[in-house]
């Protein structure tokens, strides 16, 4: 079986009927680049850049961040590569930035209202990946976004970086510029947030997190991190169709994006990219592979329209695709 799967490395992504898809990893490190080649990542759809700040015990700086970018970027030219600002706080600290204690790290002061109140920091994170930009098909990504005005703040930061680095004849690429949907406030908003970004990614991880209530850390709550809780799914839903409304691809970032009950969902749902951890990406290039796409919109609908529970959707998508789950 697993020699079968490696047969799949080389190949694009599509369904039964012919619906097209990218599957694509998440990274932590540019360590992770053979084993994502080697299972057949057609893109990187998120890189997670706190690694790159955790592993030290200061800020790297503007250069070393630009070197490992560019690695990245380079490696998969010309796929593309979303690369993702830093998203301390919550369930990664950074210890050398002496951050106040706080009662709830997970609702407190992490990832992009980090960047905001330390705009030194955010803003070498953004020459770095703007001149790494040259070297391939980069696009940024805001992590935790609830608000237009962080949204705007953001990219007007990152437009007066690229204004500088242009006066300086810095050369870049083009560069997409997107963000993270996995606040629920950003989920019910996506029609409004999708008319200023190229693209969207979900983060079920945070999204599941903050719609149940449940932190993602505490097994006592564990019960209700549920993926394939109708909310859930009618959250995503939305973000998909406003993204296609809006013409910009959706994609998701999070665990659920490989997972196989909910993938099923996804694709009739729309979605247009799959990123996940290299070891998901050849079963589920496999498992698209026996689905219909077209099929499976009805099933969406059933399950939107009358699923009341996690258990009775499981239940309905083993019943519509029993043959490959
Ligand atoms: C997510 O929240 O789903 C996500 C991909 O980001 P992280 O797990 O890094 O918070
Ligand atoms: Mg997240």
């Amino acid at each position: 079986n697993m020699k079968r799967l490696a047969t799949l490395r080389h190949h694009t992504t599509t369904s039964q009927d012919g619906m097209g898809v990218v599957l694509a990893a998440n990274v932590g490190t540019v360590n992770d680049l053979p084993n994502i080649l080697q299972n057949g990542a057609e893109a990187i759809g998120l890189m997670r850049t706190e690694f790159l700040y955790m592993d030290s015990d200061q800020l790297p700086t503007e250069d070393e961040q630009f070197v490992a970018y560019r690695q990245v970027v380079q490696s998969l030219a010309p796929r593309p590569v979303v690369i993702r600002t830093l998203d301390i706080g919550g369930d990664k600290p950074l210890p050398y930035l002496k951050q106040k204690p706080e009662a709830n790290p997970f609702l407190g002061a992490r990832a992009i209202r980090q960047s905001l109140a330390h705009q030194n920091i955010f803003r070498s994170q953004l020459r770095a990946l703007l001149r790494a930009s040259a070297f391939g098909n980069l696009r940024i990504m805001f992590p935790m976004i609830a608000t237009l005005d962080e949204l705007r703040q953001a990219k007007a930061i990152y437009d007066d970086e690229r204004t500088k680095l242009t006066a300086a004849k810095v050369p870049m690429g083009k560069v997409k510029v997107g963000m993270m949907v996995e606040v629920p406030a950003a989920a019910m908003l996506a029609d409004r947030f999708a008319q200023e970004v190229d693209f969207m990614s979900i983060g079920t991880n945070d999204l599941i997190g903050y719609t149940m209530a449940a932190d993602r850390t505490n097994q006592d709550v564990g019960y209700l991190y549920q993926p394939y809780h109708p909310a859930i799914l009618r959250l995503v839903d939305r973000i998909i169709t406003a993204g296609h409304a809006a013409g910009i691809p959706v994609a998701m970032c999070g665990e659920m994006a490989g997972d196989p009950i909910a993938v099923p969902l996804l694709l009739g749902m729309g979605l247009d990219e799959f990123s996940m951890g290299a070891g998901s990406i050849l079963k589920t290039r496999q498992l698209i592979s026996q689905l219909n796409a077209k099929e499976l919109q009805s099933l969406v609908e059933t399950v939107l329209n009358s699923a009341s529970t996690s258990q009775e959707v499981v239940t309905m998508v083993q019943a519509a695709v029993p043959d490959v789950l």
